[in-house]
């Protein structure tokens, strides 16, 4: 790469290479998990305010030439945006974009795996908290369980890899499911990561937290598991077994964060760029975009967006500090 490539390349005031972007294209779903939507939640977008197909493409494409080539499609429940192997597809072919993959809870992937798979989709994170049908249930407020069991099979044979599965961890809720979670995902080849609840929302600071640091040292002696780095492997730090088939991460926002190597920033279904998950620092690129923008203020406005990038999230220190719900923003 020569020195006015890596120039052009986003990095943030403090020495981030920002190269990977979160997107979200919808805040709707069909589930309401304890932790993230409010049960009666209205508070959505209007459809008229989504970024439509033609805008994403036309911004992706600038985040492309930016450096950006990770791309993961969120929401809300992304699966319910219609026509989403279309623009996984029109993401496929951007230049300089290598990697898409879909955060999803799965209930709608039996019908759309294949085509998603075809388009260019890479790998999928599924959300399952519980192998337990009834707790499921308590936990989304839906009777789910088959369907996100056979969307995760048909993912898996559509050629989706990895597979990851997304636990979030809650004492007294699900805790008592760590080892046979850890054994399911060994057993069908899916990494697991286990996830430290946020407090995003009333939803995600009333949900009970565990902390993940002693999860951890309990597992490695119990699966026999050392360190590791896995691509695409972001802020989890991960443990795997000896003969590499098991691998499990572990997002620990709260016990001990990974600030310092963020590398993303996300988009949300109207436009608005949030700079951090925990911070309220943000830019709203769908007035630019609809204003008929050229390329050049798309990219300007970008790099003054990450400019406003801060470095770290206050999770901690200051729990109510974010209103807005996981859904909203895009996990
Ligand atoms: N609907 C999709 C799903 O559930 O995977 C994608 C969106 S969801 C908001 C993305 C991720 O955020 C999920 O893994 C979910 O468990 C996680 N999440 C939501 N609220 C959270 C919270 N308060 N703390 C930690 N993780 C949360
Ligand atoms: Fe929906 Fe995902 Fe939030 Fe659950 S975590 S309510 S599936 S967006």
């Amino acid at each position: 790469m020569t020195s006015d490539q890596t120039s052009a390349l986003l990095a943030d005031r403090f020495g981030r290479r920002i190269d990977y972007l979160r997107i979200s294209v919808t805040d709707r779903c069909d589930l309401r998990c304890s932790y993230c939507m409010p049960k009666g939640f209205c508070g959505f977008e209007e459809p008229a305010n989504w970024l439509n197909f033609d805008e994403l493409e036309r911004l992706i494409a600038v985040f492309g030439k930016l450096g950006v080539h990770r791309v993961r499609i969120t929401g809300g429940e992304p699966l319910l945006r219609r026509g989403l192997p279309d623009l996984v597809a029109r993401l496929h072919r951007l230049e300089g974009i290598d990697d898409i993959s879909l955060s999803t809870n799965a209930t709608q992937l039996d019908r759309q795996a294949i085509d998603l798979k075809a388009a260019g989709l890479s790998r999928i994170n599924v959300s399952l908290d519980s192998l337990r049908r009834e707790r499921i249930a308590r936990i989304t407020g839906r009777d789910c369980y088959d369907r996100i069991l056979s969307g995760l099979t048909a993912g898996k044979r559509a050629g989706l890899a990895p597979v990851k599965i997304n636990m979030v961890v809650m004492r007294g809720v699900n805790d008592d499911e760590i080892d046979d979670m850890a054994m399911f995902c060994q057993s069908n080849e899916f990494v697991l990561r286990l996830i430290e609840t946020m407090p995003m929302g009333k939803t995600g600071r009333t949900t009970r937290y565990l902390d993940l640091q002693p999860v951890r040292e309990r597992l490695r002696r119990r699966f026999d598991l050392v360190d590791a780095l896995i691509p695409g492997g972001g802020p989890a730090r991960y443990l795997r077994s000896s003969d590499g088939r098991f691998n499990v991460g572990f997002i620990t926002p709260i016990s001990q964060h990974f600030c310092e190597a963020c590398n993303r920033v996300r988009l949300s279904v109207d436009g608005t760029l949030y700079m951090c998950l925990g911070q309220d620092e943000k830019s709203d690129f769908r007035s630019l975009l609809r204003s008929g923008a050229s390329g050049d203020q798309i990219e300007s406005a970008i790099r003054a967006a990450i400019e406003l990038k801060p470095e770290r999230h206050e999770f901690r220190e200051l729990p109510g500090k974010i209103i807005r719900v996981m859904s909203a923003t895009g996990g």
